[in-house]
């Protein structure tokens, strides 16, 4: 770990070892924060912090399950130590699920939704509230799915986590309406990742955006200067009114 500029922002991103949590910490370390990425896959992060330095950005590594809730609070409290503030946080990892009908998914495949788009994010307020509320400017920015609103058949687990996951952000921003976080929820839509590949294996990749479109966005949602709080930004929209 280096030293750090005391006025360089700190962001936490999880899921950063592939698609689009790899793209916005590529995009913020090139904007010049200090980025904490988060993932198993040590080996991805590690190349991806090959790829920030050669950009001249600086990345702290931290290869964590984010079904382990104590390993969450331990993170906490080594960035309560180092910066004794979180400037931007990202909640970005997800999982698909099966998508299957309600009653066919599997209790394991079940808990695993609930526990990493739910509980995981829920969690990292537990540990950060304290240190986002530190920073002049505290940001979180939740990764949520146009899922969440439609009643689409055999996509129930994956749209009731992310149904979950915008209620808890909302709630969250009216409780820290009048201090300097502001939280939102970002809506990705089709991005070219092995989630998407995932949920339509027939489809061109080619067609979709590639996750590094999106980092404009959540640069917007990172800055001091935001103002709203509360609120949904669909990548589509954004795109359109650039
Ligand atoms: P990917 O499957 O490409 O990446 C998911 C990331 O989450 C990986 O970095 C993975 O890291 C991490 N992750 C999964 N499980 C865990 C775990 N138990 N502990 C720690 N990290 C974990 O997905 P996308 O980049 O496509 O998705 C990112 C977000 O965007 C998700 O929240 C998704 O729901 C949302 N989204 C994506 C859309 C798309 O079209 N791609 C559309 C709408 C929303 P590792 O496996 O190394 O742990």
């Amino acid at each position: 770990m280096t030293d750090l500029q005391s006025d360089k922002r700190i962001a936490l991103i999880t899921g950063a070892s592939r698609g689009i949590g790899r793209a916005v910490a590529l995009g913020m370390a090139k904007a010049g924060i200090h980025v904490v990425v988060t993932a198993r896959a040590q080996p991805d992060l590690e190349s991806l912090d090959d790829e920030i330095r050669a950009l001249g950005g600086a990345a702290t590594l931290v290869p964590l399950d984010l079904k382990d809730g104590p390993g969450i609070d331990r993170l906490g409290g080594v960035i309560a130590e180092r910066w004794k503030r979180l400037d931007i946080l990202v909640g970005n990892a997800g999982l698909l699920g099966s998508l299957t009908p309600l009653p066919h998914i599997g209790p394991g495949v079940w808990d695993d939704l609930l526990a990493v788009n739910v509980t995981a994010n829920w969690r990292l307020l537990r540990s950060f509230d304290p240190l986002l509320r530190a920073s002049r400017a505290g940001r979180v920015i939740f990764v949520t799915s146009g899922a969440a609103g439609k009643d689409k058949p055999y996509w129930g687990g994956y749209a009731i986590t992310k149904a979950a996951l915008n209620q808890m952000a909302r709630t969250y921003a009216a409780e820290t309406a009048k201090t300097g976080v502001r939280v939102n929820l970002l809506n990705p839509g089709p991005t070219r990742t092995a989630m998407r590949a995932l949920a339509f294996p027939g489809e061109g990749p080619e067609t979709m955006p590639a996750p590094a479109e999106l980092v404009p966005l959540f640069l917007k949602l990172a800055d001091p200067a935001l103002t709203e709080s509360g609120e949904i930004f669909n990548f589509a929209d954004f795109h359109e009114n650039a």
